[in-house]
């Protein structure tokens, strides 16, 4: 592009603001924050907005308030009150209350923020949220942000899967969930066949007293709202920043193109584009304390792709016999181990005793290894020494494995996590292991299997084709870049 182009697309640009509105999730935060960086990084302005707990935890040192704009790399931070400014306690607090909290609550605060900003002179241009949040496209439109737009952080084919679950295909699902044939196969137009386990979870709730029955409602609400045949409304649309790349899930994205407006942006992962960022010190600002354990010296002494992973994200608790079942596989693998347990995953001290005695025990026996209550994972995925990823199969961590060319055990648990799982088969870059029981315990010996299975040359040589594969999309030049730039460009000049 000549220069005087760019510096003329840069200046367009320098009026969007856009607002990354989050829950006080990891899995949330994290790619809420690649986004905005990215568009930082294409002139625009971008403010990630999170609730009042997320905000505390990401900045503690009490120089900021929660009523102040603070700023990093660049990026704007802000926070909006959920209702539940301490914090939302999984063993006490319930999902459904939550959601009418949040709106109710949610949509003042947020529109407090948006006036705030205004009157900073950083108006908002267009309010982008995360899923489920849809009450952000009133309070946005009502505060004369006319531009919105969904980040949808998980795989598309998952909302593909939504889609047609609510557009004429609810009885095939139900059928085949009630079959409790986990491989009972679904099709569904322009997706290949999709197993009952392959589909979103919650999409084979029948049951009202399910804790998680609130979240099909929502699901049907947001499709309407992003189902462009619902929109005779004279509106702008709805758009979906989906994180996910052409080579990746062509398919779900062609099933869903006639219907909602949907662009393919990813991976966005701000370590793509600026290697620094895995070398520099542990990113801050995370929802949890980065462990002071120095596991990247550790990491450093091992030879290359010999170390398995472990981690199951922000908020899977792994139960006693799951660490067990891990630490033996790990005793008899004799491959070197980092394994995150976060300190939310253990009831008291006791508790957190007996499991540092089982990865001791672990690490003695097989090949060394160590816990850490929370690491940089992108920086650990990035390490040459990593040979292979135990993980739950969350779309970042998916996104990440893929981005950094490291084979993949799966062992999902619900919401999109199969449907991860099923998408790393497909690509060849991992297996999904089998678990047992109703409480779904991956067993030592299964583990050891995927384990040799995924560290293999062909595994390893498909995954770092991948890794090419996601590096291109993001390039200046590829499909995912071109299409940011685009969606950029036209809320720069419909809010001209
Ligand atoms: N993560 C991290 N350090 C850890 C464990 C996880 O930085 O020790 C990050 C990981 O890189 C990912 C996010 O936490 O970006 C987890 O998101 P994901 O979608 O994989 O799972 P969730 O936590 O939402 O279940």
């Amino acid at each position: 592009m000549a220069r005087r182009d760019k510096q003329q697309q840069q200046q367009q640009q320098q009026q969007a603001h856009f607002l990354i509105v989050t829950y006080p999730a990891q899995g949330h935060v994290t790619p809420a924050r690649h986004l905005a960086r990215r568009f930082v990084r294409g002139g625009a302005l971008a403010t990630v907005c999170v609730p009042v707990s997320a905000f505390r935890k990401m900045f503690p040192t009490g120089e900021v308030g929660v009523e102040e704009e603070v700023e990093r790399g660049g990026v704007g931070y802000a926070a909006y009150s959920d209702g539940y400014d301490g914090g939302f306690d999984r063993a006490v607090d319930d999902h459904t209350r939550y959601m009418a909290q949040v709106r109710t609550v949610g949509s003042r605060t947020l529109a407090g923020v948006l006036r705030r900003l205004r009157d900073g002179g950083r108006p908002v241009t267009c309010a982008v949220y995360t899923l489920l949040l849809p009450w952000v496209a009133d309070v946005a439109r009502e505060n004369d942000v006319v531009a919105t737009a969904v980040f949808w952080i998980q795989p598309v084919t998952a909302l593909a899967a939504y889609y047609h679950y609510f557009r004429g295909h609810r009885e095939a699902v139900v059928a085949a969930a009630a079959s409790r044939d986990p491989c009972a196969e679904v099709h569904l137009p322009g997706l290949p066949p999709l197993r009952v386990r392959d589909l979103p979870s919650f999409l084979a709730i029948t049951s009202d007293d399910d804790p998680f029955a609130f979240v099909l409602p929502e699901f049907s609400g947001l499709i309407n709202l992003l189902d462009r045949r619902g929109g005779d409304s004279g509106e702008p649309p709805t758009y979906v920043l989906a994180n996910t790349f052409d080579a990746m899930e062509g398919d779900s994205l062609a099933s869903l193109r006639p219907h909602i407006e949907v662009v393919a942006v990813g991976p966005v992962l701000s370590f793509l584009h600026d290697a620094d960022e895995t070398k520099s010190v542990s990113s801050p600002n995370d929802l949890f304390d980065h462990d002071s354990v120095s596991y990247l010296d550790w990491l450093d002494t091992k030879p290359d792709w010999s170390v398995v992973y472990i981690s199951f994200g922000s908020s899977s608790v792994m139960s006693k016999k799951q660490v067990a079942e891990i630490a033996a596989a790990m005793a008899e693998a004799k491959k070197p181990f980092l394994w995150v347990i976060r300190k939310d995953n253990h009831n008291d001290e006791e508790d957190a005793a007996a499991v540092k005695k089982l990865v001791a025990a672990a690490a003695m026996d097989g090949a060394g290894g160590m816990a850490v209550e929370w690491c940089d994972q992108p920086r650990v995925l990035s390490h040459p020494s990593v040979g292979c990823f135990v993980t739950h199969c969350g779309w970042n961590s998916t996104l990440e494995s893929v981005a950094c060319g490291v084979p993949v055990v799966a062992a999902p648990q619900y919401s999109d996590q199969g449907t991860n799982a099923w998408l790393v088969e497909r690509m060849g870059v991992g297996v999904r292991a089998a678990v047992r029981g109703q409480d779904g315990v991956l067993e030592a010996e299964e583990l050891r299997r995927c384990v040799d299975a995924v560290m293999s040359e062909a595994t390893a040589a498909r995954a770092a084709a991948w890794k090419d594969e996601a590096a291109a999309a993001v390039a200046d030049g590829g499909g995912s870049e071109r299409s940011l730039n685009e969606f950029v460009r036209r809320i720069s000049t419909t809010t001209d």
